[in-house]
């Protein structure tokens, strides 16, 4: 094999133990992951929004950001349930540019995994206690998930992920919701396959261990847009779309089906401010359609401080996102206001 192996990591257990999760905590995501799951499972008609940046680059504007939606959860808390965005793995098209926090704690220096693995550790850690929320990350390395899976209340397996073997069977063995997002190309039949699979028990191999998951019933879908073979975006969250979604759910077998509709990526061709149209589309969908309202469990949006996005520089704009362009706070507040009103 031609690379260095320079440093061997603590292993998941070993973070755990130096950075734990307190009893009240656990309890306190245990409520919440519990409340989701009644979500999924059809016995609750809140609605769920999954909302934060597309990128926790930096502590201290994630934290900012988050006690911002304390403040309005609190008051839409009878109608809507808030998840926020931790996302500190971040997948690269190309492979290029910024990884996340997981990589970057500090995106302009370089690489370093063991800080990174800490860093996400205690941002998710310290949402959790100085907030009250357990929140959403992309589970886009399986083996690392175990770094936070004491901690998270939801987790999303990305477009560029979705088809992959061990992502699902990973996905399998989770005892939290998780979206399997529609791959980039759009191919609903990929996504129901993987949430299949995701809903079943496997044998496989995980972390060196054989193992046996027991099935996620919560895997879901995530209808996230699509690009086509000349590169252009094209939506997948207007009515027709939701609908043909629920025929095929009915005739899939799966159990509690669902989706969050994501209103950014390839449904805003990432123009962000388009979201809030997006968003109450999809809420006159579920108004004029039972059905249509009978699946769709919420919106994943992709919001922060500032309106926009910048690159990543020494002197960044803070609460800006350094990966795809995001609500900005004011018009985030407006909205989730806007929808409570209606639902
Ligand atoms: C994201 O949610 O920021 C993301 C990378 O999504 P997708 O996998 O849909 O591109
Ligand atoms: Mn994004």
């Amino acid at each position: 094999m031609n690379m260095e192996f320079y440093r061997k990591l603590p292993i998941p257990k070993d973070v755990k133990e130096q950075f734990p999760i307190t009893e009240e905590l656990s309890k306190i995501r245990e409520a919440q992951v519990a409340e989701l799951n009644k979500v999924f499972a059809g016995e609750s008609d809140k609605f769920i929004l999954v909302i934060g940046p597309c990128s926790a680059d930096r502590e201290d504007a994630v934290l900012d950001y988050i006690s911002r939606l304390r403040n309005v959860q609190d008051k839409v808390m009878d109608k809507i349930i808030i998840v926020p965005r931790i996302y500190t793995n971040k997948p690269r098209t190309t492979g290029e540019g910024y990884k996340g926090m997981l990589h970057q704690p500090d995106p302009n220096s370089q690489p370093d995994m063991l800080k990174g693995i800490i860093s996400i550790r205690k941002l998710h850690l310290k949402a959790l206690s100085e907030t009250g929320f357990a929140c959403a990350d992309e589970m886009l390395y399986p083996e690392n998930h175990r770094y936070l899976s004491d901690i998270l209340a939801y987790c999303a397996v990305g477009a560029r992920s979705v088809e992959d073997q061990q992502h699902r069977l990973t996905a399998s063995g989770l005892d939290i919701p998780v979206g399997m997002k529609n791959p980039t190309s759009g191919d609903i039949t990929v996504m129901m396959n993987s949430i299949k699979a995701a809903q079943s028990s496997h044998v496989f191999l995980y972390r060196g261990w054989e193992v046996k998951s027991a099935g996620n019933p919560y895997a879901h879908a995530i209808l996230r847009g699509y690009v086509d073979k000349q590169g252009k975006s094209h939506p997948n969250y207007h009515y027709e779309d939701l609908y043909n979604l629920y025929e095929t759910y009915k005739s899939s077998g799966l159990a509690n089906p669902a989706v969050i509709v994501d209103t950014n990526h390839a449904n805003s061709g990432k123009n962000y401010l388009e979201q809030i149209r997006i968003a109450k589309e999809i809420l006159h969908s579920c108004r004029y359609s039972k059905d249509v309202r009978s699946i769709v469990k919420g919106l994943m949006i992709e919001s922060y401080i500032e309106d926009g996005a910048q690159k990543i520089c020494e002197n960044a704009v803070y609460g800006k996102s350094v990966t795809d362009p995001c609500l900005g706070w004011k018009k985030t507040e407006r909205l989730i206001y806007d929808m409570a009103e209606v639902l």
